[in-house]
This record gives structure tokens, sequence and C-alpha cells, in this order.
């Protein structure tokens, strides 16, 4: 942590980035950070910058206007230091890795798939890298304003499932307990971007309802949905966000998989786990990876082809 915080003095522009389709947590670790060292080092250049668009539901964090979208810049910019969060490997940050590659790179995460990447790294195997970041600004003595705060809390709330995970700890807890002291008002958060589903997503999740098929003897449910389907709904990724946890809620069901057809043909493939199964180590057939109770991966196979391969490994 101290290494990390010398490098960061001694650069004077420094980039942020975190992985494609953000999510709560890559927003919420990268804009605490971003507003954290933002406030402590004025007289730095530092942006956060994502391939990708930030979600609707996440646009309420203050600060979260100046994330900036890759494609949007007028020119690249060189810099220093490249600050990566909560990305399982340099892939995952999509195009951004162009611009970073070159850079000095610290890798801040908690995937235990994580292979370490970077010329720095930190990666703890807990409940997400928003948990991560509140250590380190604690650490680095900066001073977490209620801004930090509630980028922190969503991040937490959005790997954990609303404290429900159980990657969920005392220390989650505590931190949660710290944020509330600050002000953070943890049902405001909940309403705003935890039960927050677009009219599309509700009618995906419907869709995912009525089609998802189950397999007793596997305690086992999917449900493909295809890039045509998506597109006849008028959907984007965003509105899939939570599919793959909700028939998972079957009763029965241990093990979920949501594939989704992307605008090049690949499937992206996302799984849970309730119980004993690795869903890591399936997404790794894929060449994917992620934690043990929830997986992610690409794949150029088609979705037979996926669902027979999880089937047989479960
Ligand atoms: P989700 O299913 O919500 O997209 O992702 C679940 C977890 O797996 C997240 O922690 C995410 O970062 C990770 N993950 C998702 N997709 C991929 C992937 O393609 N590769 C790797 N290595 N991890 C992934
Ligand atoms: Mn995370």
């Amino acid at each position: 942590m101290e290494k990390i915080l010398d490098k960061i003095k001694e650069s004077n522009k420094i980039i942020i980035t975190s992985h494609i389709s953000p999510d709560g947590d890559a927003i919420g670790s990268g804009l605490g950070l971003y507003l954290g060292l933002k406030k402590t080092f004025p007289e730095k250049k530092i942006d956060f910058i994502l391939q990708d668009s930030v979600p609707k539901n996440l646009k309420f964090l203050k600060g979260s206007d100046e994330i900036k979208k890759l494609d949007e810049l007028k020119e690249k910019e060189s810099y220093d230091l490249a600050l990566v969060v909560d990305s399982a490997n340099l892939d995952r940050i999509g195009k951004v890795k162009e611009l970073i590659e070159d850079m000095f790179i610290i890798n801040i995460d908690h995937h235990i798939s994580n292979p370490k990447y970077g010329n720095l790294y930190l990666v703890r195997d807990i409940s997400s890298t928003s948990e991560l970041i509140f250590n380190l600004l604690k650490t680095w003595n900066i001073n977490i304003d209620l801004s930090m705060g509630e980028s922190i809390y969503t991040g937490i709330v959005n790997d954990t499932g609303n404290f429900s995970h159980d990657n969920t700890t005392k220390e989650t807890f505590t931190i949660a307990g710290e944020l509330i002291e600050l002000g953070v008002n943890n049902s405001k958060i909940a309403k705003d971007f935890y039960f927050s589903r677009s009219y599309v997503g509700i009618k995906l999740l419907g869709k995912a309802f009525e089609e998802m098929v189950f397999i007793p003897e596997k305690k086992f449910t999917y449900f493909y949905l295809s890039y045509e389907d998506l597109e006849k709904l008028g959907g984007t990724k965003e509105d899939t966000e939570g599919l793959v946890e909700e028939i998972n809620s079957l009763l029965e069901s241990e093990v979920s998989l949501f594939l989704r057809g992307e605008p090049d043909g690949k499937i992206k493939g996302s799984m849970r786990s309730k119980r004993d199964v690795d869903v890591n180590k399936i997404a790794g057939l894929f060449g994917g990876g992620g934690h043990i109770k929830a997986a992610g991966f690409s794949t150029g196979l088609n979705a037979m082809e996926i669902i027979e391969i999880v089937k047989n490994n479960l």
C-alpha cells in the first residue's frame, strides 16, 4: 500500500481505469479512488477513463459525470501511471489496454483468478475492490468524504448482493457502519442503485423466468438470450444485469448460467453458485474467471456447446 502511494506521489499524470461493462464495484472503487486522489493531489492530472459508459443506475454518484469514455476523448493523452481497479485481468479493460500497455501499471483487485499482472499489484480476497479502496484511503490518511463514501458503499452493495453473499464479512459490515456514520444513506442507495431495473430489464426478467431451463439432476438453471432477441426488445447489455442471480433464486437451483449473445457473434457467460460448485473453475474452461461463487467468461463457442460443457462439469 505504501509502495503504491509512493508511485502516485512521483507521477504527474495518472489514469484510473476498470473493466468493460462496468458494474457498481468497477465504478464505485474507481470513483472512490479518483475523488480521493484528486482531493489530495490537486496539482496532478488524474483521469478516470473506461471503454464503456457509466450505467444509468450509477449516474447518481457524485463525480460519475467526470468519468471519461475512451471513444469520446478528443486526443489520446499520455500518462505516467495507470491504476487498474476491479479487473481480473488486463484484457478485461477492453480498448483502454492499448492506451496503458506501455505505462507503469498498478493492479488493485479482489478476484481470486487475478494473475497478478502489472508492475505492482494489490490483490486481496475480500468482498469488493471498493472495500480495498476504503482500506487504501484509510492507510494513506486520505479523509473519506460523503461522495467517496457513497461510491465505496455502492461498490460493496454491488459485490455482496446488498450484504447477502458469503463474501460479506464482519470487516465489510464494520466498513459499511463507518460509511453510514459518514452520512451514507443505505436505503437511498439500495433504491437508486440496487432495486432499479429499467423497463426493458423487467421485460427481460419476465422472459428469463419464462424461458429458463432447470435441470434437477444437476441443480442447474440456465437461460440464453440471443443478441437478436435483446435488440428486438430494444435493450442493451446493461438491461441484463442481475438476471443470472434471479434465475438462481429458484429454491432447488444451486448453479446458474446466463448466456448473452454479443454483436460480434461471441457469447458472454455469467455464472453464480449458491453452494459448493466453484464457478471460477468452470468459467476458467472458457478462458474466464472471477470468484468461486460468481464468475464470467466470453467465448466463440455456441450456446449449446457451452451448456453441454457446463453440464458435464457439474
Ligand atoms: P458477471 O457475471 O457479473 O459479469 O461477473 C461475475 C464475476 O466474474 C465478476 O467478478 C467479474 O469481474 C468476473 N468476470 C466476468 N466476466 C469475466 C471474464 O470474461 N473474464 C474474467 N477473468 N472474469 C470475468
Ligand atoms: Mn468487484
